[in-house]
């Protein structure tokens, strides 16, 4: 007899909860192939259960003073401080990104915790005095109600963190369905919050797969929707859920361009390429995956990034080591394999080729080692589609106007870089690119929690950005009071009716 198999729960009412267990999904450590547990999918009465718990706590949790809501913010805070290191085993263990790059996950959810902490100057509504006769207005915003996250599997931390503390400090109840191929992070995570004081249904995790999504998507008590993921996925969710009459964000894919100028710092350039392209084994969505090379800087930057590519140790992310893990499953290796096969076959130059990387120890783990491919061109498979994965490809354009329209032609607008010393030209490529988050000799822009963050075009479906000014105001509904307090004038008459 094997030892038993580890089955990752709900976490409903405060409480791991099995729900029916009807059916399971593998979660796989990627670094060796072996599956490791089994994750529960919830069924839609399952989601029921959940949402039915986020109501009733929602009565209470929305009516708690500033004061409580920040106590148990602050708490968790410190909680989750406390174990960034347990919390990046966790993420390391099912995602298969190395330690490092866990903790900076960690850390930037964190950030937005501390954000959260200062709810109460957030949500401090205007006030007009005397806008008529003994007449003022004021205005402050409530919460929603029921609110729902669906998250990715490349940031099993961060990317929930950018929704359910700003969600909970407003003042709503929020039920996670995290990714089912990286599950364990949320319950930890459900955990700690209940450690800090938050009340049982404040914070639920619904582990499943569509089953579950369709569910929140459709439960008449799910007020709005906050999403990250596919693009697919992304439209169809906002789609859907509007039509249910919800308010949604939905944040898609990307294609993120890096601009390389012949006045950059080649040298420093190059290295932050690398890092961008190949950290977290290209898994980001803020990962660059296409360089783009200006007028003669092309073969210098080109034989600079091919000689580093090659000194990358690629190796499980529990192992100090590593400086790139394993993908998530076999199925996204084989995808990625597949593209960079194409690439080759519609033309590009394949300069360093990550297929069939066997790493000692871990022959049966999902890794591809990072690629190099320049000449690519727009009209390649490999540039049109997300690759997701640690590819990195190389166009070749003849000035800052051009990099412009190059950027601007791809249905993606999450995140693009500029590398140079022009201020003249990093001002014209920031005024003139459709993205929503631009760096500027930064490779990896992602804003830091006081600024919203989001793309545009094919890369966000809704209106608003997560955390930061605009997520308070996605979890938040406005009210404009006029009131109206005449002068009370005493009479020593008696009082009648009139
Ligand atoms: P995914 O779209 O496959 O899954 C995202 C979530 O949707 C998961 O919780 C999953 O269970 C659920 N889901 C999957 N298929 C579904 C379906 N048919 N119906 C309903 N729900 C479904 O994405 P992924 O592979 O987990 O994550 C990678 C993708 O996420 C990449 O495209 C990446 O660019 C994107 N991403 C975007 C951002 C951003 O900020 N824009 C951030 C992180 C990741």
């Amino acid at each position: 007899m094997g030892s038993p198999v580890r089955i990752i729960e709900h976490w409903i009412d405060g409480r791991r909860a099995a729900g029916t267990g009807e059916r399971t999904a593998p979660v796989h450590d990627p670094a060796t192939g072996e599956i490791q547990a089994q994750v529960t999918l919830a069924s839609a009465g399952d989601v029921d259960a959940a949402v039915r718990s986020a109501v009733a706590a929602f009565e209470h949790w929305s009516q708690a003073s500033l004061s409580r809501r920040t106590g148990v913010l602050f708490a968790f805070r410190q909680l989750v401080h406390d174990h960034i290191d347990e919390l990046a085993g966790i993420i390391s263990a099912e995602h298969g990104k190395v330690l490092a790059d866990a903790r900076g996950e960690v850390q930037r959810g964190l950030e937005v915790v501390e954000f959260a902490c200062g709810i109460p100057q957030l949500l401090k509504g205007d006030y007009s005095d005397q806008i008529s006769t003994d007449v003022d207005a004021f205005s402050f915003r409530e919460p929603l109600g029921v609110v729902a996250g669906i998250t990715p599997f490349n940031f099993p931390v961060m990317v929930p963190m950018w929704m359910h503390p700003v969600a909970i400090a407003c003042g709503n109840t929020f039920v996670l369905k995290p990714s089912e191929r990286d599950p364990s992070a949320s319950l930890r995570i459900a955990e700690l919050w209940a450690e800090a004081g938050l009340p049982d249904g404040v914070f639920s995790v619904l582990q499943g797969d569509r089953t579950a999504v369709d569910a929140l998507l459709d439960h008449p008590d799910v007020a709005a929707v906050s999403f990250v993921g596919s693009t697919p996925i992304a439209r169809s969710i906002f789609e859907r859920a509007s039509r249910a009459g919800k308010r949604v964000q939905a944040l898609g894919g990307a294609k993120n361009h890096a601009v390389v100028l012949p006045d950059a710092d080649l040298d420093g350039a190059a290295d932050h390429l690398l890092a961008a392209a190949f950290g977290s084994a290209g898994e980001r969505c803020m990962a660059v995956s296409a360089a783009v090379a200006v007028g003669g800087v092309a073969a210098e930057l080109a034989a600079t990034i091919r000689d580093r590519a090659r000194t990358i140790v690629v190796g499980p992310g529990r192992d100090a080591t590593s400086d790139m893990g394993p993908v998530i499953t076999a199925a996204a290796r084989d995808r990625i394999v597949g593209l960079i096969t194409s690439a080759e076959e519609e033309g590009a130059e394949l300069v360093v080729d990550g297929r069939g990387l066997v790493v000692p120890g871990s022959e049966n783990g999902f890794f591809v080692g990072p690629t190099v491919l320049d000449h690519v061109r727009p009209s390649m498979t490999v540039y049109r589609e997300e690759v997701f994965g640690p590819v990195l490809s190389t166009l070749r354009v003849a000035d800052v106007d051009e990099a412009i329209r190059l950027v601007n032609a791809n249905p993606y607008g999450n995140g693009t870089a500029i590398f140079t010393s022009s201020g003249e030209a990093a001002r014209r490529f920031q005024r003139g690119v459709q993205v929503g988050m631009i760096g500027i000799n930064v490779p990896v822009p992602v804003p830091m929690a006081y600024y919203s963050f989001g793309g545009w075009k094919d890369s966000l479906f809704g209106d608003t950005h997560v955390h930061g000014p605009e997520g308070v105001a996605f979890y938040t509904r406005g009210k404009v009071v006029t009131a109206r307090w005449p002068r009370a004038v005493a009479s020593y008459a008696f009082p009648t009716s009139n």
